[in-house]
């Protein structure tokens, strides 16, 4: 798609989260917007997604060429729980709304964003991309994943019968800038940086919820939005593609707490409460296909990324989402 004549236009829906705001970043920071391009980032204040009307007057606004699609109704574990019908079907409004309006103003790509925790609940391991429809999701959030598994089916069906090549990507955990670091809707790593940031203000010891002992892959949110600048302009198949760091990146949740501790220079006692739940011992998947394409990209170590993004949240504590 690079080499057409016609500069892409961009429209990026969810410009304002966590994975947006790195794509902006990498787009305005980093040179990845290229001579002529218009890109555009989309908050919920600028059109809600969920409503057709506002979906088709902003793609009438913007007149996008491509789309990078994140936008979605996220959220905790808790609120997963209670509200699964509405995560259902404010997902499912969302991505037909944005798929079928770019197929109907002719976008020519689109890259919407799955998530690693759509998959089976009872898998092998490694999880790979041939799996996500392989069995039933954790009970938890079935909502959100059953919504985020059609754009899988939806992309099928856009390319099947109108050739149209949109596809997605599955990112592990992210985290970075601009995460939630809510202490019960956050992202573990996030909420981990403000318990730690406010244990330390306090004196007090820092508790971490589970055992510390299961083991994620995560990833930096700039590393994700350098990943989906990639897959926006050179990946051509409609079939998703992991977005991860390697298998043997996986590590224990302990390990990452103390890199925040040493990232925001916590001396205290850590002290791993039990009672509260591990969620899976371990989600490992598989990034051999990322590495087929790209063999050389090289990822933030993780200790880096937990400074940075310590260091952004202590400087930003103010607009930090908290
Ligand atoms: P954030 O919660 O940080 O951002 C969500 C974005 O979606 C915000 O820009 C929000 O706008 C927008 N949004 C929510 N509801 C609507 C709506 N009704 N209409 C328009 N926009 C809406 O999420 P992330 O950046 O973390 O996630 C981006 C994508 O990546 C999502 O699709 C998510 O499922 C996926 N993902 C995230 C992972 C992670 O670890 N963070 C892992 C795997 C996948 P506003 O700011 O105005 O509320």
């Amino acid at each position: 798609s690079q080499t057409k004549a016609e500069p892409m236009r961009v429209l990026v829906t969810g410009g304002s989260g966590l994975v947006g705001k790195a794509i902006e970043h990498v787009v305005k920071q980093e040179g990845g917007c290229l001579e002529g391009e218009q890109w555009t980032f989309l908050s919920s204040k600028e059109a809600n997604l969920v409503d057709l009307q506002q979906t088709r007057a902003v793609f009438e606004k913007y007149r996008p060429t491509h789309v990078i699609h994140l936008a979605a109704k996220v959220g905790g574990l808790y609120l997963h729980m209670k509200e699964n019908l509405h995560f259902l079907r404010d997902n499912l409004r969302i991505n037909d709304n944005v798929l079928q309006t770019s197929h109907e103003r002719g976008v020519t790509k689109v890259v919407s964003c799955l998530s690693s925790c759509i998959f089976p609940d009872k898998t092998t391991y490694p999880i790979d991309e041939s799996m996500i429809h392989n069995g039933p999701p954790h009970d938890s959030n079935f909502g959100y994943s059953h919504a985020k598994r059609m754009i899988d089916i939806q992309n099928r069906g856009y390319f099947a019968q109108h050739g149209r090549r949109y596809t997605a990507v599955i990112p592990t955990n992210v985290y970075g800038p601009y995460d939630n670091f809510n202490f019960e809707n956050g992202h573990v790593l996030s909420a981990l940086m403000h318990k730690t940031y406010a244990a330390k203000k306090e004196g007090a010891p820092l508790q971490v919820w589970g055992s510390g002992t299961p083991r994620r892959q995560f990833i930096y949110s700039l590393d994700v939005a350098r990943l989906f600048l990639w897959v926006l302009r050179e990946y051509d198949e409609i079939d998703p593609i992991i977005l991860s760091v390697g298998e043997e990146e996986e590590l224990p949740i302990k390990d990452a707490v103390e890199m925040i501790a040493d990232a925001l220079d916590f001396k205290g006692q850590i002290v791993f409460d039990t009672s509260k739940s591990d969620g899976q011992m371990k989600k490992t998947a598989s990034n051999a296909k990322l590495r087929r394409y790209l063999p050389d990209f090289t990822f933030t170590p993780l200790s880096e990324g937990i400074k940075k993004t310590c260091d952004w949240f202590v400087n930003n504590y103010d607009i930090a989402r908290t």
